[in-house]
């Protein structure tokens, strides 16, 4: 049976890059687009970033693949002015999408564009598991004229289901991330993980890192590292941290999961479809050119293809042949090259 795809193209570079990515798909498998407005599209069309029907369109999806939201046309300094973003805030509370997993793996053809010296960052390999609707990003917060506060809460059925997640994708190792020297918070995440270990995963192997430590690591020796798992706060910094090793941010995709998809076999509850999009934004300066790089959008259909749909040789399918493409010498020009979207997208699909 095919499978069922809501799509979100947005703003901006959206469009021109969601659209040769069904094309991608179509080549590696059966499935049903369903299309909608979303963002400053869906503002401009109904007034709000997100409706009601499409959020249920959504639910009632196995996955949703998003390109990307917003664009100077939306920027206002007006409170009260709907804003593209609030979508996608909806969409991740909405869908319950607790576990954002990024996928740090620089491929052999861009290693020069890293930071770092090629030697460190040959055979990186390393996944982020992000908790993404708890602590202090979600707790009360404060505010009079000379204080504030913000409250860091987590539960411990928060911790299990995310520990699960990060132990049921680790092929050696998960690195727990938290600051367990000086937060009661961390304490219990460190609880909670070391017991989920011991009693469901003790084949994998278990390490506890102060995330100070953990920011030097990723640069020191990121190649020790398989799977990361942490808190929403520390989670959010140290993924653009690892991000960086790639040396380009035009290049990278993500998932965000709530009780559906793979890895998903130990939270009991009911399943729900994951949301997969680029981390790049709507690229406003470029858009309507022809020249957006599509190959972080392919990206996060392969992880749809893997985490949310349990389709592992598809997702290997696009992923070696977006790699073979790069070997072959395709550049975008963010990537100092030439090729349009369309070129990039027809070198990719002849590898597939
Ligand atoms: P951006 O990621 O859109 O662009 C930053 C730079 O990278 C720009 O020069 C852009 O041309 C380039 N770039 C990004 N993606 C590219 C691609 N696929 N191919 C080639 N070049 C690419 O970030 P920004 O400029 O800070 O934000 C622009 C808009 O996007 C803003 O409205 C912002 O709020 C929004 N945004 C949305 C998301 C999202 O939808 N998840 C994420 C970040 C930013």
């Amino acid at each position: 049976m095919a499978h069922r795809i809501v799509t979100l193209p947005g703003d901006g570079i959206g469009p021109e890059i969601i659209a040769p990515t069904l094309e991608l798909l179509e080549a590696v498998g059966e499935f049903e687009f369903e299309q909608h407005l979303f963002g400053g599209a869906s503002i401009d069309a109904h007034g709000t970033a997100l409706t009601d029907e499409t959020l249920a369109a959504c639910r009632a999806a196995d996955a949703v693949l998003l390109a990307a939201v917003g664009g100077p046309k939306w920027d206002s300094t007006d409170p009260a002015a709907p804003r593209p973003e609030q979508g996608l805030l909806g969409l991740r509370k909405g869908l319950g999408l607790y576990a954002n997993l990024r996928p740090v793996r620089p491929l052999p053809p861009l290693y020069g564009t890293s930071p770092l010296r090629e030697e460190q960052i040959e055979g990186v390999d390393l996944l982020v598991v992000r908790e993404l609707t708890g602590g202090i990003y979600f707790g009360a917060k404060t505010r009079t004229a000379d204080s504030a506060s913000d409250l860091c809460e987590y539960s411990v059925a928060e911790i299990e289901r995310i520990a699960r997640r990060a132990f049921s994708l680790a092929r050696t190792r998960v690195s727990s991330v938290d600051k367990a020297n000086v937060l009661e918070t961390s304490r219990l995440w460190r609880e909670v993980v070391t017991r989920v270990h011991a009693q469901e995963y003790p084949e994998i192997e278990l390490e506890h890192v102060l995330v100070d430590n953990a920011a030097m690591q990723l640069i020191a020796g990121p190649r020790h590292f398989d799977v990361i798992l942490t808190e929403n706060m520390f989670g959010d910094i140290l993924s653009d941290e690892a991000a960086m090793l790639t040396g380009s941010i035009g290049m990278l995709p993500s998932a965000s999961l709530g009780d559906g998809g793979a890895g998903a076999q130990a939270t009991p509850g009911r399943g729900g479809p994951g949301l997969f999009e680029p981390v790049h934004g709507s690229a406003p300066d470029i858009a309507g050119l022809g020249v957006a790089n599509p190959l972080a959008m392919f990206l996060s259909a392969g992880l749809m293809l893997r985490h949310g749909l349990g389709l592992a040789q598809e997702a290997a399918a696009v992923e070696s042949a977006v790699e073979g493409a790069l070997q072959a010498g395709l550049r975008t020009p963010d990537l100092g090259g030439d090729a349009g979207t369309k070129e990039a997208t027809q070198v990719v699909l002849d590898r597939l």
